[in-house]
This record gives C-alpha cells, sequence and structure tokens, in this order.
C-alpha cells in the first residue's frame, strides 16, 4: 500500500501525517509542526480537503433562523 504524507494547507511543508489510498478522514485535526497550526482536513481518496471550522454561534443562530424562516433563500 502506498503512502502519502499529508501536506499542510498554510505553509505546504510536510506534516507527520501520512495516509494511504483507502484513508478516509473526516474533520482531522491536521497538526503541522513547522507553522505550529492546527488544520480541519477531511481526507478520501488522497485528496485532502481544508474545512474552515464555522464560529459556534453561527450555527447555532443560522438553524434557528433556518426553522422559522424556511422559504427564505440561503
Ligand atoms: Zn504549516
Amino acid at each position: 500500500m502506498k503512502l502519502k504524507w499529508i501536506r499542510c494547507p498554510i505553509c505546504g511543508s510536510k506534516t507527520r501525517d501520512r495516509i494511504r489510498a483507502d484513508t478516509i478522514m473526516k474533520n482531522y485535526p491536521l497538526y503541522c509542526p513547522k507553522c505550529k497550526q492546527e488544520t480541519l482536513i477531511n481526507v478520501k481518496e488522497l485528496q485532502v480537503t481544508v474545512i474552515k471550522e464555522p464560529n459556534a454561534h453561527q450555527i447555532k443562530k443560522r438553524r434557528m433562523v433556518g426553522g422559522i424562516a424556511m422559504h427564505e433563500k440561503t
């Protein structure tokens, strides 16, 4: 099985994590030892997708608004 190093989406350097072709990760906090930042990622079929963590308060507000104003376009 071929392994691939996950690269940091911020600085592009290799992290300490590797993925396989059949690795699936969801909301994985990827830590970069170079820029010392943590990025939430999804991994599927060697494709790394960066997740922008939304503000918790905004999610709550959106859900409430969505529940009340159902005809409103989002
Ligand atoms: Zn980095």
